[in-house]
C-alpha cells in the first residue's frame, strides 16, 4: 500500500518512518511513503505556500494553487489515491475509519496543512477530511504520521501475528483484557489464577469478560458498536 504525502516539512517524517514497524514495513516492500514537498510547488521566486486571509485576521492560510499543484504531481504518479486532507475540522478517526482507509488501493493521498489553516477552496480537492482528535496541533505532520502508522498494521503482513489484530483494543469496539507477564508476583499483585491454569476455554472466557467489564466502566460509548 502506498502512502504520499503533501507537507511544508518533509523532514518531520525522517525518523518515524526509518524505526520501528514503520521502518520494518518499508524495508520489507509492505508499504511504500512517498513525500511530496509543498515547497517545491510554492509561487514565484520566493516558493510563496501561504498569503494573508481575505476579510483580515491573524495568521496565514494556505494557497490553493501549490496545494493543487502537488496533487496533480502524486496523482500522476500514482492515480486513484483517495485523498484526505487532516483538519481539526473532519470527521474524527477511530478505529472503525482506520480499517475503512485501509482497504484503499493503491492508497492514501494525505495533505499536511500548517499555519492558520487552508482555503477553503481545497476542499472540493479532497474525498476526505479527517481529525485525529478533538485539539489541535501546529500541523498535519502527526496527524498524517498517526493515520500512516494505524492504517499500515492492517496491512497485510505488517503485524507478524495477524491474531493480535483481531484481539486487541477497539478492533470488536471492546477495549482489550488485561494483560500479564513475568513475574508471576510484583509488588503484591498476583497474575489471575485463570491465566496459570493451561485451560484455554477458560482463559478465552475470561478475557471476554474482562474486556466487557473494562469497556463498560471506561468506554461505555464503544458498547452501542460492538460488531456481532
Ligand atoms: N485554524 C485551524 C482551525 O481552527 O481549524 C487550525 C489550523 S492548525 C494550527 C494547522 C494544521 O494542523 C491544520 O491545517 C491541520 O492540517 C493540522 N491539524 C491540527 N490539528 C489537527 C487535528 N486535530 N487533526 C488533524 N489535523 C490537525
Amino acid at each position: 500500500m502506498e502512502f504520499h504525502v503533501v507537507t511544508l516539512f518533509p523532514e518531520l517524517f525522517e525518523s518515524p518512518l526509518s524505526c520501528g514497524l514503520l521502518g520494518r514495513a518499508i524495508r520489507a516492500g509492505l508499504i511504500s511513503v512517498v513525500l511530496h514537498p509543498l515547497r517545491s510547488y510554492g509561487l514565484g521566486r520566493y516558493r510563496q505556500v501561504d498569503d494573508a486571509p481575505y476579510g483580515g485576521g491573524h495568521g496565514m492560510v494556505m494557497r490553493p494553487e501549490p496545494i493543487a499543484a502537488a496533487f496533480d504531481a502524486a496523482l500522476a504518479q500514482r492515480p486513484g489515491l483517495w485523498r484526505v486532507m487532516l483538519t481539526p475540522q473532519g470527521e474524527v478517526l477511530d478505529q472503525l475509519k482506520v480499517e475503512q482507509l485501509a482497504r484503499y488501493r493503491p492508497g492514501l493521498l494525505l495533505l499536511a496543512g500548517r499555519y492558520e489553516g487552508i482555503d477553503e477552496r481545497v476542499g472540493t480537492l479532497v474525498d476526505q477530511e479527517l481529525s485525529i482528535g478533538d485539539y489541535v496541533l501546529a500541523g498535519g505532520e502527526l496527524p498524517a504520521l498517526v493515520v500512516i502508522e494505524a492504517v499500515a498494521r492492517l496491512v497485510p503482513g505488517v503485524i507478524g501475528n495477524p491474531q493480535s489484530l483481531r484481539e486487541e483494543s477497539l478492533s470488536g469496539a471492546m477495549l482489550e483484557y488485561p494483560q500479564y507477564t513475568r513475574p508471576r508476583e510484583f509488588r503484591g499483585q498476583r497474575v489471575p489464577e485463570v491465566l496459570l491454569s493451561g485451560d484455554h476455554e477458560k482463559v478465552r472466557a475470561w478475557r471476554h469478560d474482562q474486556a466487557l467489564k473494562r469497556t463498560r466502566q471506561r468506554r461505555p460509548d464503544l458498547l452501542g458498536k460492538i460488531k456481532p
